[in-house]
């Protein structure tokens, strides 16, 4: 306690040179002053080298604080990734709020004035990052900008109209790809890659790759916590794989189509409600009933941030039921989990 103390007192740079040379006392040196007066006396003594020693002590908790990395994200998946690889050196802020749909979200004047103090800003590919992010970045010039999707061969967004499974596009489908519209229909690349965890990994190296750059006194630590978290994918990963495993080609039925690429990590296929970002038209909803029916599928997938209203009709139809899947927890890990065994239990 004492060591602490006198080691902390060091720091602290406020005060007149009396008054720092008082706090600069060790406190057996307080206790030593009140030797030789009444037992009161030593008492008091005592009790103020506690509480000084209290007071000091909580400094460098504030130092930290004050030195951690302001860092922005777009959805509140990400957050868990910077969290586990930056632990408390990192200030993490979701700039899409929960119940927000990240595909045509606009941030708040308040939340641009945020961004204008942070460090970095991890990008994940969403939408609405491809019209303000340039803005947030102008606003910001000093910021770090990190596309964490980089690297990562996107799969296009199919409806149920176009293709019956969700398969790799050939090279030159890529090549002839049409700029995604709102809420991302048709064929534009499919946004949702933090819904895998082998992604996830390749997203968690660039996150690694900024936070030694932009402080590279805690490199180690940065990169035991990488090395931890891919333990922890790699865990995940192999309780899924079991999870499917044997249930090749296996499908489930979901609104909005966020999960195409944790299909495609498990063999499964998605079937999307939604056509083209727009709910389905009376006849493709007459297509998409006789779908089910034949498979026997009963559960239809929706998520907080999308209306159920297609879903629900579509659900009574097939006397089966909507079921919440929801693509941006934060707890990544356990939602993910939560998730797969659901599907598990529905797909057919
Ligand atoms: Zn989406």
């Amino acid at each position: 306690m004492q060591h602490y103390c006198t080691e902390y007192l060091w720091r602290i740079s406020f005060g007149t040179v009396e008054q720092r040379y008082f706090l600069l006392m060790k406190p057996d040196c307080m206790i030593n002053r009140g030797k030789g007066t009444d037992k009161g006396m030593r008492q008091t003594w005592k009790l103020l080298t506690g509480a000084a020693c209290l007071v000091f002590l909580a400094f460098p908790v504030l130092q930290v604080e004050a030195a951690a990395i302001k860092a922005f994200v777009s959805i509140s998946p990400q957050r868990y990734f910077v969290q586990k690889i930056g632990g408390d050196l990192v200030d993490v802020s979701v700039l899409v709020p929960a119940g927000a749909s990240p595909h045509n979200f606009e941030p708040k004047p308040r939340q641009m004035a945020e961004l204008s103090k942070s460090a970095v800003y991890f990008a994940v590919g969403i939408d609405f990052e491809k019209f303000w992010l340039k803005r947030i970045a102008a606003a910001n010039p000093k910021m770090h900008v990190v596309y964490t999707d980089d690297g990562i061969a996107r799969i296009p967004m199919i409806d149920h109209d176009h293709e019956e499974t969700s398969r790799r596009p050939q090279p030159q489908e890529l090549k002839a790809e049409v700029p995604a519209k709102d809420n991302h229909g048709g064929v534009s690349p499919d946004p949702h890659v933090w819904l895998s965890p082998a992604l996830v990994k390749i997203q968690s190296g660039h996150i690694l790759d900024a936070l030694v750059a932009i402080d590279p006194v805690h490199r180690s630590t940065y990169g035991s916590n990488y090395v931890s978290f891919m333990r922890e994918i790699d865990e995940l990963d192999a309780e899924l794989k079991a999870l499917f495993a044997g249930r090749k080609g296996e499908q489930f039925m979901v609104f909005h189509p966020s999960w195409g690429y944790f299909a495609e990590a498990y063999g499964l296929v998605q079937v999307p409600v939604e056509i083209e970002g727009k709910e389905p038209k009376p006849a493709q909803l007459r297509n998409l009933i006789r779908h089910a029916r034949e498979r026997h599928i009963k559960v239809v997938f929706v998520q907080p941030q999308f209306s159920a209203k297609s879903a629900e009709l579509l659900s009574r139809e097939i006397g089966g039921q909507i079921v919440y899947a929801d693509p941006l927890a934060e707890n990544w890990p356990g939602n993910l989990r939560e998730v797969a065994r659901k599907f598990g239990a529905a797909a057919r």
